[in-house]
């Protein structure tokens, strides 16, 4: 057998949290991807490991030794209303795995069967949602956004029936933690402050330590949530990236992005740009998002409010106090990140809010012409302090160009602050601006390939070039390029 350990902690908690159950096997499980860079991390050897072996544990029909797989439990506001009992439908936690830094992380099969939690779903998952996870979990991982990861893909040689049969795949995923938002919900509307104390402590436990020595531990935990969330939603923003479905059984509790369902990243910029099909009011559109991170977070203290304090009128206040900590952090954190975008930084004789006119009236800009918002700033990342011809290919992605020019005027003006070369600030653009994001309309041909066809060679190009997503690779302009007129997704899916 592979030589791991799985650690299962989440066991001890108790039944009332999960569901003991095993994958149900599949058919004829091949290997699609394995993650060899993660798995060097679990001590795993880098090459060598037999595909079908792999392909057998990662489909679910092998179950390591150590390993005692359950299904959670959880509830959630879906488009902000209330289900008590949702929980692991088609996901299936093998255990937690040591890594090299001294952490661990937490292993999870999706798409390996029925549970307790499935309700009327057939427990799997079709091979399109698989890859595009893949694909844009390990591609926000290498932007440097908190992410669950990709370890595996394979292929389950069965169909699942969906709008239309299709082939059906299994996705490994790896996290700080699969605890959500939802997952303290569950709890809270049962009355059960008891469950609700003892998630919290795992929580703390597992993924923030730091504040066990606090005078109220839980009240610091919450902080804590609040203040990586804040940073994580401020960290989408500034790459066009819409999640979709941020319901709060889909909100990591460790401040990572989790469930990719019918997510996308932008190519022109609109502000209230909505992809998912079932996100008929725009509720996690593009501009929304910060929004929706309070209100789930908001959602979170509702649950947590016993632990913060036995007089509720006082819960509640502590709780509006940090709240209120989120709209400052989440604001520094937007601003930071596009003055990094724009080479600039917090320089002496500069307003913040003169600063986030700036951006504000380029994304303005950016939505009046139709341009994309990665290679905006990719472009923008060239430029020298002084007008010249390297201007052209930024101003040739707008359909007015004088609307441009007028903005890099005043950017330029701004310039005049900052004591960087024009060689370190392109510098220091270009490793905060992304060449390459996992564009729809690729996706979109990976997927076609993939159940068409059963060619996987796209999937592997695509995943290749994010794997450098900040360097320009010769050769592989095409997946720098917006999509053509009849190759824009106009729609995205979930993964049920
Ligand atoms: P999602 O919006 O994809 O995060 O899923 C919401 C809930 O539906 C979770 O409880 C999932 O486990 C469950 N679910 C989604 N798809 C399926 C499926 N095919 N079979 C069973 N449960 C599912
Ligand atoms: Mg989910």
């Amino acid at each position: 057998m592979i030589n791991l350990t799985f650690k299962n902690r989440y066991l001890a908690l108790g039944e009332g949290f999960y569901e003991k159950i095993k994958p149900t096997p599949v058919a004829k499980p091949e290997l699609i991807k394995f993650n060899h860079e993660l798995a060097v991390d679990f001590g795993l050897p880098a090459n060598g490991m037999d595909e079908s072996f792999l392909a057998g544990v990662f489909s679910g029909n092998l179950i390591h030794e150590s390993s005692e797989p359950l299904a959670m439990a959880y509830a959630g506001h879906q488009f902000g209303h209330f289900n008590p009992q949702l929980g692991d439908g088609r996901a299936i936690y093998l255990g937690e795995l040591d890594c090299a830094d001294g952490g661990s992380l937490d292993i999870q099969l999706k798409g390996s069967g029925r549970t307790r939690y499935s309700r009327n779903g057939d427990g799997r998952a079709a091979l399109g949602p698989v890859l595009r996870e893949y694909l844009v979990s390990e591609a926000m991982h290498k932007l440097h956004v908190p992410t669950t990861r990709a370890l595996a893909a394979v292929t389950t040689g069965e169909q699942v029936a969906r709008e239309r049969l299709l082939p059906g795949g299994v996705i490994t995923r790896a996290a700080a933690s699969f605890i959500r938002v939802g997952s303290f919900q569950y709890f809270a509307s049962q009355e059960d402050d008891a469950s609700v104390k003892k998630l919290a402590d795992y929580v703390i436990e597992r993924n923030y330590p730091e504040v066990r020595e606090a005078e109220n531990p839980c009240l610091a935990l919450f902080e804590a949530v609040v203040l990586r969330q804040a940073r994580l939603i401020a960290q989408w923003m500034h790459l066009g990236f819409i999640h979709g479905v941020m319901n709060t059984d889909n909100m990591s509790i460790a401040g990572e992005t989790i469930d990719y369902g019918p997510c996308a990243f932008m190519d022109f910029y609109n502000h209230g740009q909505v992809y998912s099909f079932i996100d008929h009011q725009g509720r996690y559109a593009y501009s929304n998002q910060p929004n929706m991170g309070v209100w789930n977070l908001s959602r979170l203290a509702e649950a947590l409010l016993p632990l913060f304090a036995e007089n509720s009128d006082v819960a509640v206040s502590l709780a509006q106090d940090i709240l209120e900590q989120y709209v400052h952090r989440y604001g520094n954190e937007w601003l930071a990140g596009f003055r990094a975008k724009c080479g600039l930084t917090a320089a002496a004789g500069v307003k913040p809010e003169d600063d986030k006119a700036l951006f504000e009236s380029l994304l303005d800009t950016m939505a009046e012409n139709q341009a994309d918002f990665t290679l905006t700033f990719y472009y923008l990342s060239q430029l020298n302090s002084q007008a010249d011809e390297k201007d052209t290919k930024l101003r040739d992605l707008f359909v007015n160009r004088e609307a441009m020019d007028a903005w890099l005027v005043r950017w330029r003006q701004r310039l005049a602050f900052e004591s960087m070369t024009d060689a370190e600030r392109q510098a220091s653009m270009q490793s905060v601006n992304p060449v390459y994001i996992p564009r729809n309309h690729q996706i979109e041909a990976v997927i076609r390939a993939a159940e068409d066809d059963n060619d996987f060679a796209p999937f592997h190009a695509l995943h290749d070039v994010l794997q450098n997503p900040f360097q320009r690779q010769q050769g592989k302009d095409s997946y720098l390029l917006p999509p053509a007129p009849d190759e824009v997704v106009q729609q995205t899916f979930c993964g049920t």
